[in-house]
């Protein structure tokens, strides 16, 4: 009996950042004799208010990142939108110490970059939109799912229409409350980190001359990132119970708090643009893999932005899992095998446990009050600084180039001769 004809080789459920970059990077491998054949399902959107992924959110994109998207051929998409990140500044309030890393000295042109999430979003959906084999399905839910050992089955929801597709493999990019995670019965451990985070963009009054300020403070993290016409995109992390107050302050109180925290590196904080706020927590599945079906993005791990990792680690498990993909398919392979998707989990623990606790040391670190631990991590941004191989560690975490490089982030595009 000749094999079911799928509706598609590849669901992926969750247009947002992750999603829809996962699209893009599988868009133009060759199955047989045609291109891969993939659907979006998107609950929302992307120009919806409430779209969650693409809001006013500007984000530090890292080396690697970048990387990746200009092998993909889209950075030249988001390249008006994003500000170069010369250098880092780490610092601590009212104590000694401080690290700075600076891309010249690390032969980078940047350390990376600072875009709007709804610009790199632009970007996506307009490849997404030039690409006949890929289909965007919004706004649409899934609302159930069957694991066969040859295949997977969803359905889906759209108004009060149901339907089914059927799929080699299913891919779960929908968000820190994935549905798809549920219906695979894969649990999650959450720590609340008791903190939201501000975020605005500000001008200060003097030039940001494309330095990336980290400041910790009493409440927490504070990150004001350079942007375009010399504004600065501030993520500050307050305790829950003072984001109310924060948001409620008129202009002129809220600078004058945020000033005192930051400190005059910048000059006077002039203005402040709309505030928002976003509780944060990490929330990590216990899982991230199940027989036809893998999870990535936040579906996966969902972290403080305390270190602007997140993202970025969601863009290295597209980039790895389009290359375990492309490999399967340039063998001739069922691209849902258990081997193939085995070997992708294999690669991608390292770097997701390496970048969580890398994230969550920071914020246990310079979150506890002790005079002890306060010593400890003021002693410790001056070792940093002063000791060159710790310093170039730290780098190529934070550029998003520790550990395996997939070959995008190598700059070898998936669909060329030998790669
Ligand atoms: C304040 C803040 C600052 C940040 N700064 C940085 C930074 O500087 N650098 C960095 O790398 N990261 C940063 N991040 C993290 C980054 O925003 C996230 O990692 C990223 O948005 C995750 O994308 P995602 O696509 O995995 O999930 P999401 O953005 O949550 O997208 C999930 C998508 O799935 C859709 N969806 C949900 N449920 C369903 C369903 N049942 N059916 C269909 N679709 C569904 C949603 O509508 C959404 O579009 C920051 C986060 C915050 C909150």
């Amino acid at each position: 009996m000749p094999a079911r004809q799928l509706d598609y080789d590849i669901i992926i459920v969750g247009g947002g950042l992750v999603g829809a970059g996962l699209a893009c990077a599988l868009a133009d491998l060759q199955s047989g004799d045609s291109k891969l054949r993939i659907a979006i399902i998107e609950a929302v959107p992307f120009r919806d208010a409430a779209q969650p992924s693409y809001d006013d959110r500007n984000i530090a994109l890292s080396q690697a990142s970048y990387r990746i998207f200009q092998t993909l051929g889209l950075w030249q998409d988001m390249i008006d939108a994003a500000t170069p990140i010369e250098s880092i500044y780490v610092s601590n309030r009212g104590h000694f110490g401080a690290v700075r890393l600076h891309a010249k000295d690390l032969g980078v042109n940047a350390l990376g970059f600072v875009a709007q999430t709804r610009a790199i979003g632009a970007a996506f959906k307009r490849r997404i939109e030039q690409r006949d084999n890929v289909k965007l399905i919004c706004p649409a839910s899934i609302t159930a799912l069957e694991i066969h050992n040859d295949h997977a089955d969803i359905t889906l929801k759209q108004g009060q229409h149901c339907s089914r597709l059927s799929c080699s493999l299913l891919v779960g990019a929908d968000g820190a409350k994935s549905k798809t995670r549920e219906l695979l019965g894969i649990a999650t451990q959450t720590h609340d980190h008791g903190q939201s985070a501000i975020v605005a963009n500000i001008t200060p009054q003097k030039p940001h001359n494309n330095i990336a300020y980290e400041r910790f403070t009493d409440s927490g993290p504070l990150a004001l990132l350079p942007m375009s016409e010399q504004r600065c995109a501030l993520v500050y992390s307050v305790w829950h119970n003072e984001v109310e107050g924060m948001l409620n302050l008129s202009d002129e109180a809220f600078l004058a708090q945020l000033s005192e925290r930051f400190g005059d590196r910048l000059g006077k904080l002039v203005k402040v643009g709309q505030r928002s706020s976003y509780p944060l927590a990490l929330s990590r599945a216990d899982r991230t893999l199940a027989k036809r079906a893998v999870l990535i993005g936040n579906a996966a791990h969902s972290l403080h932005p305390v270190a602007g990792q997140g993202f970025n680690l969601g863009v290295r498990d597209i980039a790895a899992l389009a290359e375990t993909i492309s490999d399967a398919l340039k063998e001739n392979l069922d691209i849902g095998n258990d081997a193939s998707l085995g070997t992708f989990r294999r690669w991608r623990r390292g770097d997701q446990q390496r970048i969580i606790n890398f994230t969550e040391g920071l914020v246990s670190v310079f979150s506890n009050p002790l005079a002890a631990v306060s010593l400890l991590r003021n002693l410790g941004l001056v070792a940093v600084d002063l000791f060159p191989p710790v310093k170039r560690l730290l780098a190529r975490q934070t550029m998003g180039i520790a550990g395996k490089q997939p070959r995008l982030a190598r700059g070898i595009a998936l669909n060329s001769e030998g790669s």
